[in-house]
């Protein structure tokens, strides 16, 4: 999956036990290194470790204050922490744990111990990756699913209500669907899900555009900072390289499909609400479908 090596930064204040800590892990892993408090929680800030390695007696600022520091960053959050500590009394462990580091180690440490504690956390760096990679991705299409799109769009809301630009929604649904599924078999029906996916994303331009699969032959684009009259472009220009692209088929028979896009588009204030500017997309989409499909109908 990820061939890029996952990276730890260290913080000690005595050069030399970075150097060592470095020497054990730098074969694994990619290092960064801090000397102080203040120096570790700018670092994590700006290259987001993966796991950092905490000395807790420092000067100035100790271990402990700088974890708090760096659990209250953006981003930093979940980084799991290991304390690695001349302290070794069960007092300093415990209270180590008790803040939240994932891990404390000795000083003097084993090579080896250092190694597989730090694999231990990676392990379930990378674990939780897996599982929140999985609950925001879609099996059948590898679109962004519902739980993302629903993310995604409370952020992109927000962002329209606080710098007032317009943001524009495309609720896209393929057109008699049914009948595919009916006529030429559940499979076949994938495969013209999995196609119709790759050509929204292929549809859209910018960076900040996000298509979704909403539910079962149901997607859904958002478009941020687009007015109503680049949405309806944007939605034509999906809609028509639907129509156009013969689908693939699991015999040698030639199937088009269509879809019916319903559009809004809005200014949002604090006095509007995602549901409604939703709802009015999926009216809009309904519209599409009274006028006979293969349309795009933008709310009102
Ligand atoms: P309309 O033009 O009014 O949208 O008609 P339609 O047949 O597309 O709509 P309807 O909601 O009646 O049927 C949707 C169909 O989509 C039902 C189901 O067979 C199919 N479908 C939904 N999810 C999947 C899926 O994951 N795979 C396949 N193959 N078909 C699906
Ligand atoms: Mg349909
Ligand atoms: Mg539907």
């Amino acid at each position: 999956m990820d061939t890029k090596k996952n990276s730890i930064l260290i913080v000690d204040d005595e050069n030399a036990n970075i150097m060592l800590l470095t020497n054990i892990l730098e074969k694994d892993y990619l290092i960064y290194t801090a000397k102080n408090g203040n120096e570790a929680i700018a670092k994590a800030k700006e290259v987001k470790p993966d796991l950092i390695l905490l000395d807790i007696i420092m000067p100035e600022m100790d271990g402990y204050e700088t974890l708090a520091e760096i659990k209250k960053t953006e981003g930093n959050q979940n980084t799991p922490i290991i304390f690695i500590s001349g302290l070794d009394s069960d007092e300093d462990e415990e209270k180590g744990l008790l803040l939240d580091a994932a891990d404390y180690i000795t000083k003097p440490f084993s090579r080896i111990v250092v190694k597989l504690r730090v694999r231990n956390q990676m392990q379930i760096v990378t674990q939780l990756r897996t599982i929140e990679h999985l609950s925001m991705i879609d099996q059948l299409t590898n679109l962004p699913n519902r739980r993302s799109l629903d993310e995604r769009l409370k952020i992109e809301w927000k962002l329209a209500i606080r710098e007032q630009t317009p943001i524009s929604l495309l609720i896209m649904d393929l057109d008699k669907f049914k009948n595919i599924n009916d006529v030429c078999g559940h499979l076949q029906g994938d495969i013209i899900l999995q196609k119709v996916a790759e050509i929204f994303k292929d549809s859209l331009k910018r960076p900040g555009d996000f298509v979704a699969r909403w539910g079962g032959e149901e997607f859904v684009t958002i478009l941020p900072n687009t007015s109503l009259d680049g949405a309806m472009e944007i939605a034509e220009r999906i809609r028509l390289n639907v129509e156009n692209t013969l689908m693939p088929s699991i015999d040698s028979s030639e199937i088009k499909i269509t879809i019916s896009i319903g559009v809004n588009s809005v200014i949002p204030t604090l006095n509007n609400f995602i549901n409604s500017f939703l709802s009015n997309a999926d009216k809009a989409l309904y519209a599409a479908k009274d006028a006979g499909r293969n349309k795009v109908v933008c709310h009102n």
